[in-house]
């Protein structure tokens, strides 16, 4: 599977998908069949890159699907979808989660420094040496090819922290320099509910005969798993992260884009499409902040994907307004870019709490503060996320009165086709 960082690769991917996305996608989700051959990964989307850059989006996808399925034959990938929305807004009401990470993970590399065993197993496990068959073929595809099935990312993180008894930050910092989809929310509470932090006491436990049931379609048969721990007691940990109420921007009024302004894609927010603006910008500035993401090596698939993503969607942007592209580089001043620019407001998708927000908001802190930054929502987030407080479950009964309330209904899919055309009309 190639993955292009465009929009027009993601509105192809999606309706390449769709017809899958009902039944068959719920009897065979769970299969991890490999990522080579012809009828590699059809039983998953494979939407994440682009939904975590934002070159597509949630409410685009599930309108989309509800176009050719009923929402009870896509319960199942419809719930998936707003698993994504339900650890995003988690993370943005339990924002100490993503620091106590930040500073865990500088903790758990510095003490590998000092401790030769610690950082030979390390090493194994990332580098795929570590004896167990099924955990090194996903060490490997991992780096090779940026993207893991998600049973395999669950089977994987189990191993790392119950069967090799490494550091889980280390583990998830492994998975955030690698995935394309690398997400602060989802990878890190997908990390913690492994361990048994999310879901408190509640683990996952990766078995051999799991395994090889779910991979007995790969190229060379099943993966084989021996020696796996045979039980998983939850992880401990001393910080309470208690809920903190969600500030979310206000709805923007017309009124506020009339003067020029520039508007900002970022590493999570990559494409102007989704936004719908109201008005045209006067300047587009790229800001792709990959290397935030970890204090490690970045994987080259991760880092071109970001770097790619928000590329090409500065130049779809300019394109559409007709206007230039300034680059916001880190060490850039970006007061001094709009001062040469002779623009003094800024436009963003929203910044959710993970790299992105660290890299980027320093600056714009005090323009969101003034009122000359401001931040886009989208609605379906809005909608969602005062809902994921606690378990998923919250959102879940939640979910047919969400997509009602947002519009959400199937009307997408047209649209889809419709942009897609457009697009390769006009290249
Ligand atoms: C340890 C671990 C780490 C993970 N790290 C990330 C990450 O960094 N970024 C990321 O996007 N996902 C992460 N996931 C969730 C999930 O594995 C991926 O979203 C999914 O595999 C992406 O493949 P897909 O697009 O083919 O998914 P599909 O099965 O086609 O699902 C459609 C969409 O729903 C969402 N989704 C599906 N499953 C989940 C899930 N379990 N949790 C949250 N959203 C989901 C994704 O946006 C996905 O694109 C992680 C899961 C685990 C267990």
């Amino acid at each position: 599977m190639h993955f292009e960082p465009t929009r027009a690769a993601a509105l192809s991917r999606l309706l390449e998908f769709v017809p899958r996305a009902g039944k068959a996608y719920a009897n065979s989700r769970n299969y991890d069949d490999g990522h080579e051959g012809e009828a590699a990964r059809r039983n998953v989307s494979q939407l994440s890159p682009w939904l975590h850059a934002g070159l597509i989006n949630e409410a685009e996808v599930l309108d989309t699907v509800l176009a050719h399925h009923s929402p009870r034959a896509a319960e199942k990938f419809i719930s998936e979808v707003f698993w994504r929305i339900y650890f995003k807004g988690y993370l943005e009401q339990r924002p100490t989660i993503w620091q106590a990470f930040g500073e865990d993970r500088v903790a758990a590399y510095a003490k590998m420094d000092g401790n030769a065993g610690l950082s030979t197993g390390y090493t194994e496990a990332i580098e795929g040496r570590t004896g167990i068959a099924a955990f090194d073929h996903w060490a490997r595809e991992l780096t090779e090819t940026g993207y893991l099935h998600n049973h395999a990312r669950m089977w994987f993180a189990s191993i790392w922290i119950f069967t090799l008894k490494l550091d889980w930050t280390l583990g998830a910092d492994f998975f955030l320099r690698h995935l394309m989809d690398a997400d602060a929310a989802s990878n890190t509470l997908s990390w913690r509910w492994v361990a048994g932090l999310h879901t408190k006491g509640k683990t996952y436990l990766a078995r051999q005969g799991n395994i090889a049931r779910y991979t007995a379609n790969q190229p060379d048969g099943p993966l084989e798993a021996e020696g796996l721990a045979s039980e998983a007691p939850a992880l401990d940990e001393e910080a309470d992260h208690r809920r903190q109420e969600l500030h979310l921007p206000n709805a923007v009024e017309n009124e506020q884009f009339k003067d020029p302004y520039a508007l900002l894609l970022h590493d999570e927010g990559a494409s102007h499409v989704p936004l719908d603006l109201p008005a045209p910008p006067a300047l587009v500035i790229s800001a792709a902040r990959p290397e935030a993401r970890s204090p490690g090596q970045i994987g080259e698939r991760a880092r071109e994907f970001a770097r790619g993503a928000v590329q090409s969607g500065a130049e779809a942007a300019a394109s559409a307004f007709d206007c230039k592209v300034r680059t916001w580089s880190p060490g850039d001043n970006l007061a001094d870019i709009l001062d040469e620019e002779d623009v003094d407001r800024v436009v963003l998708p929203f910044l959710p709490v993970g790299w992105t927000k660290d890299a980027l908001m320093p600056e714009l802190a005090s323009m969101i503060e003034a009122g000359t930054a401001i931040q886009l929502i989208g609605e379906l987030d809005r909608a969602t996320w005062p809902f994921a407080k606690a378990g998923f479950f919250g959102v879940k009964k939640k979910i047919d009165s969400v997509l009602a309330e947002t519009g959400i209904t199937g009307t997408g899919i047209a649209g889809a086709e419709r942009q897609l055309a457009a697009m390769e009309t006009s290249d």
